[in-house]
């Protein structure tokens, strides 16, 4: 899971320091994206990988049994500042008490709207729904869940709606849902795409402590 995640099927190699390419998708600043985090390493959850704990444990499913299907990437992090991946507008801010702060923020790009969609996070002072950001502006900081703590960061490819919110969908029809993938697009391939620079993994040997 973690190589697929880091080197999806079909990407190209990671481009030199001295002389990293500038995709033809970020020739305008409204398309030019980064990573939420300083670093991009993925946890143990990726785009459709079964909802479940790390440890297996399912968090929802069809009544069939069919286990949901995670909508982003989630990322190993310590509780620190959260960026905007790109210019937008904070348009949601919801608070849960299993999954704490949930931030999507709209994203008027030159090839339609894009929501990025923040969860376990707590929203700065000065920061609401309604609110401009600027990429790379830090809006938010990680929330601690203890040794859950991590970043969930997905990318819904439309204009708001209810299910821009939601972290997980049915992988068949079942209670309603759209079925995954629906509007969300893969995080980590949407970024490469999108960004001036490669995305970052920690070092290797770096632990993450969440307090
Ligand atoms: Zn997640």
């Amino acid at each position: 899971m973690l190589s697929v995640l880091v080197e999806p099927p079909g990407s190209t190699p990671p481009a030199t320091p001295e002389a990293p390419p500038v995709p033809v998708a970020v020739q305008f600043e409204a398309d030019i994206f980064q990573s939420p985090l300083p670093t991009w390493t993925p946890h143990c959850l990726g785009f459709g990988s079964p909802w479940t704990y790390c440890n297996g444990t399912a968090l929802r499913a069809c009544p069939s049994g069919a286990v949901w299907r995670h909508t982003g990437a989630d990322l190993q992090t310590g509780i620190q500042p959260v960026s905007a991946a790109g210019d937008g507008v904070i348009v949601g801010y919801l608070t849960d008490p299993q999954f704490r702060g949930g931030v999507l923020i709209r994203h008027p790009t030159t090839t339609g709207v894009v929501i990025t969609q923040y969860w376990h996070v707590w929203l700065r002072a000065g920061y609401s729904v309604g609110t401009p950001v600027k990429r790379g502006e830090v809006f938010a900081d990680v929330a601690d869940m203890g040794s859950l703590t991590h970043l969930h960061f997905a990318v819904f490819n439309g204009e708001f709606e209810p299910h821009a919110w939601n972290g997980a969908l049915p992988p068949t029809a079942c209670s309603g849902y759209p079925v995954f993938p629906y509007r969300f697009i893969d995080p980590t391939a949407f970024i490469q795409s999108h960004a001036l620079v490669p995305l970052a993994p920690l070092a290797r040997g770096i632990r993450i402590y969440s307090s």
